[in-house]
């Protein structure tokens, strides 16, 4: 429709050329996608923001309030993590559980508090608790992951 209707114009306007229409094409295009992944981004933001557990990329896809593809979520959360908004732990069953960094880095990637997996209701929780960071003689420590499993405070009888 708006091709048709830049079609008509260039016969009244020789300045336009076929390559121009192209081009704006292109142009708008890139800012739709652009304006749509930010969205999407601000979403998986919001969503982390309002769950007090931790969420894997299935739980934030159900959470979406539109359709997004795994590999675009994965995609968001590699950045924000990169970025150091947000931090992740691997759970027990090897599912890599995401929740929003809110100071709780030494640095971008090493964190020190404990992240508590329930065996009951599967849910991983950020603690308060922290760990001291060992001293590891002559090695680099670029990433860390406390987990500590059990029976959380709700499902405890
Ligand atoms: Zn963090
Ligand atoms: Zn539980
Ligand atoms: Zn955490």
């Amino acid at each position: 429709m708006i091709f048709s209707i830049l079609l008509k114009n260039t016969s009244y306007d020789q300045k336009f050329t076929i390559l121009d229409i192209v081009q704006e094409f292109q142009y708008c295009a890139m800012e739709i996608k652009k304006t749509r992944n930010t969205e999407k981004q601000n979403l998986v933001k919001e969503i982390l923001s309002k769950t007090r557990h931790t969420m894997s990329v299935e739980d934030i896809m159900l959470a979406m309030p539109v359709k997004v593809n795994k590999t675009t979520i994965y995609r968001i959360l590699d950045r924000f993590v990169e970025k150091g908004e947000v931090h992740f732990v691997t759970g027990k069953n090897g599912k890599t559980h995401y929740a929003l960094c809110n100071n709780c880095g030494i640095s971008h990637k090493v964190h020190n508090h404990i992240h508590f997996e329930c065996q009951e209701c599967q849910e991983v929780t950020c603690q308060p608790n922290t760990l001291h960071m060992p001293d590891l003689k002559g090695f680099t420590v670029l990433e860390t992951q406390f987990l500590v499993i059990g029976i959380c405070n709700k499902c405890k009888k």
